[in-house]
């Protein structure tokens, strides 16, 4: 049958050589349309490029040889798996070698003598002579030609070049993919339009779409390869960032909100009260958000910090904003400790001016919170459920907001949106410690603005880390003990966990450890046990306990991880430190140095791997987390330091996170872009090509 003309958009099974039985598999790459299939990338290349001659090749050197097929014969082994091994002799005009390969018996009818083909593999000594094993082939000519590629005179496509490697699926080879893409590029070359500027091509030094796609493919040298990943990678990041950047137009837009008035007065005496003065941090951080609160459309801004930089004052004063304008303000916050506190730490800043509070999680849910009075209301996923009723919401704040999934985030907005009378959108204000590098929130969070605490307090002393061995913890222990006698301070000790989350395992772990201590180790001291399993009443009696000095050890599974400020606490013991990320190590780390007293924290590995003790030493010498966070990303990667993938991020094929320069560009790209298009009326094609890239893409941005 002919060949229909192709276009982007025919279906794959139309494709001769497909049909519906390789299309069935081909879509398992999510391979179904011609432009699919083009877009199916190469992972890598393999280079074939040396052409040599027989005589001359090298031990370990991968090369492509020219000849013609002498002998070709099938051997079964000796063991009973009845494997099979096709050896032939090759000659070209210099020699012979022998190609051996396994179990591809139907080759001696592929390869029969006099078969001229090209062979490209690693060469491998056997005693005195080479071989070629299992080397990639093809026909170069046998009468008639089979191929297209270039090889001298001829055309290949596995063999004398940088030959593409495509991920595969049971029943397509790369051998097969290789041949199809070249067979279609050249039919619709002509077919895929320019959709990026002119402007930006020049300004960028990117090559043409097409000439990227072909050459992803089969690039002539290494050269040409990377133009074309580079031109590639461009367009991934830069169609994300002009997504992102229009989300953010898009939400300004649609989002009418409540304004929020800035009362200086107020603000003043708020300020003019706390026992501290502001760091110039937190000054900046207030006068953003105080400015978007003033505006008719929907803040939309991520509050980052370090853990101890002092986020809360920061919301304490956007919330005293909205409750002077008569709006109530929602806190999220992932557990129900971290709610007791916050509701506790903000009843206390806001009373004297007369904000009433209240608490609402799945234990303590018969608050009314839809009066008129209640102008704070902190709480747990408990705000998302039926019964949180809420009056009218101008501020939601969501804390530790990599706790909580897009849709939670979401739902709660929605919810402060319908209880609203006139539909007005809250104020939306994320608040995390996870520091993270700029070009990757750019990415990440792209859509947000973005404030950053990036100082803190001053007469904070860097919390002194040690990484302790096995063979030093009693001495550890004892040096605890006097530290607490002499000095009234209080420690933490973390024990280990076991699963990321609260199981039977690591409370029962965490219970054990706790008697353990309190019989063995520290008779004559006063211990609590927190976890996350007790009720929120135990809870919050030891965390009173813990406060108010009653205890000297708080035994703790890692739940204390998001923000319990206890300043006292001086000393931290971290258990199988080898076991958490450095992020997570930070955060627990910031639990003590909350005070001007010097603080400690002990590291405790159970197996140290040389990654871990390369983490656990950066734990030793760097306070910064931002530092941290950079040294996390290069050991572990940007999808499991950020969680990328759980977020619903859109993963790249050649754009990397890491690739700060490539980020920066395309977000100013997309800036000067929209500029002057703010809405791509003048870019129809792009517009549609992000349109149809992020259709399922949430509407509540981050
Ligand atoms: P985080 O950013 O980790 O949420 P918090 O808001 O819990 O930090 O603040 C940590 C501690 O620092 C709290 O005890 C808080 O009262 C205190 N604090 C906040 N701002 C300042 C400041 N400017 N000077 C001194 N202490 C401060
Ligand atoms: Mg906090």
């Amino acid at each position: 049958m002919a060949e229909p003309r192709l276009s982007l958009e025919t279906p794959i099974q139309y494709l001769k050589g497909v049909g519906p039985k390789m299309a069935k598999r081909l879509a398992k790459l999510n391979i179904k349309t011609v432009a699919d299939l083009i877009g199916h990338f190469p992972f890598r290349h393999q280079d074939f490029s040396l052409i040599s001659p027989i005589n001359q090749v090298q031990e370990g050197e991968t090369v492509t040889l020219i000849g013609q097929i002498k002998a070709i014969s099938n051997h079964y082994t000796r063991s009973s798996t009845r494997k099979t091994i096709q050896r032939a002799i090759l000659e070209d005009e210099t020699g012979i070698i022998e190609l051996i390969w396994f179990n591809q018996p139907y080759l001696t009818k592929t390869l029969p003598i006099k078969t001229t083909i090209a062979a490209s593999g690693k060469i491998r000594r056997r005693g005195r002579r080479f071989q070629l094993v299992a080397p990639d082939f093809e026909i170069i000519d046998q009468g008639k030609t089979i191929s297209r590629y270039q090889i001298g005179e001829r055309v290949t496509t596995d063999t004398g070049r940088l030959t593409p490697v495509y991920s595969t699926v049971f029943g397509i080879t790369n051998k097969y993919l290789r041949r199809l893409i070249a067979r279609v590029l050249p039919q619709i070359k002509d077919q895929i339009k320019e959709f990026l500027p002119q402007k930006i091509l020049i300004q960028e030094k990117l090559i043409p779409q097409k000439e990227a796609l072909a050459k992803i493919h089969f690039p002539e040298n290494d050269a040409a390869l990377e133009k074309a990943k580079k031109r590639l990678a461009f367009n991934e990041m830069f169609l994300l960032q002009l997504h992102l950047l229009m989300t953010k137009r898009r939400w300004q837009k649609r989002q009418p909100a409540p304004i929020i008035k800035l009362d200086s007065k107020r603000l003043q005496q708020f300020i003019e009260q706390l026992p501290f003065s502001l760091t110039q941090a937190q000054t900046r951080a207030i006068k953003e958000i105080l400015a978007d609160l003033e505006k008719p459309q929907a803040m939309n801004r991520l509050l980052q910090g370090d853990v101890g930089s002092g986020k809360t004052i920061v919301a304490a004063a956007a919330i005293l904003m909205t409750a002077n304008s008569g709006y109530q303000s929602a806190l999220m916050v992932p557990t129900e400790i971290l709610a007791q506190q916050h509701y506790n730490n903000l009843s206390q800043l806001l009373k004297p001016f007369g904000i009433k509070a209240a608490l609402l999680t799945r234990n303590n849910k018969l608050q009314m919170v839809n009066d008129q009075m209640t102008k704070l209301i902190v709480g747990t996923h408990a705000l998302i459920h039926k019964y949180a009723q809420f009056d009218r919401v101008g501020l939601v704040i969501i804390d530790e907001q990599h706790r909580f999934g897009v849709s939670q985030r979401a739902k709660l907005v929605q919810r402060a949106q319908l209880a609203d009378k006139d539909r007005l959108s809250p104020h939306i204000l994320t608040m995390t410690a996870t520091p993270i590098p700029r070009t990757i929130a750019l990415t990440i969070y792209g859509d947000l603005d973005i404030s950053v605490l990036d100082e803190l307090p001053p007469g904070r002393k860097p919390v002194k880390t040690y990484l302790v061995p096995p063979t030093k913890r009693d001495a550890c222990y004892q040096w605890i003990k006097n530290q607490i006698i002499s000095h009234q301070i209080q420690a933490f000790i973390i024990c280990p966990f076991v699963e990321p989350s609260e199981t039977f395992e690591s409370v029962k772990a965490a219970t054990v450890e706790y008697q353990r201590l309190q019989k063995e180790i520290f008779p004559d001291l006063r211990l609590g046990l927190l976890h996350g399993k007790m009720k929120s009443k135990e809870k919050e009696e030891i965390l009173l306990k813990m406060s108010r000095g009653e205890l000297d050890i708080l035994v703790a599974t890692p739940v204390v991880e998001v923000g319990i400020d206890i300043p006292n606490a001086s000393i931290i013991i971290i258990e199988a430190a080898d076991r958490f990320g450095l992020a997570q190590l930070h955060q627990l780390r910031g639990r003590v140095g909350r005070s001007d007293r010097q603080a400690y924290c002990f590291l405790f590995a159970d197996k140290l791997g040389k990654k871990a003790r390369v983490r656990l030493r950066a734990m030793e010498k760097i306070n910064d987390g931002m530092k941290l966070a950079e040294i996390d990303l290069q050991i572990r990667g940007p999808g499991e330091v950020y969680g990328t993938r759980q977020h619903g991020f859109p993963e790249f094929q050649l754009a990397s996170l890491t690739d700060f320069r490539l980020i920066e560009q395309a977000r100013s790209a997309a800036e000067q872009l929209l500029a002057s298009d703010s809405d791509l009326k003048n870019h129809p094609q792009l517009k549609r090509i992000v349109a149809d890239r992020f259709q399922n893409a949430p509407i509540i941005p981050n």
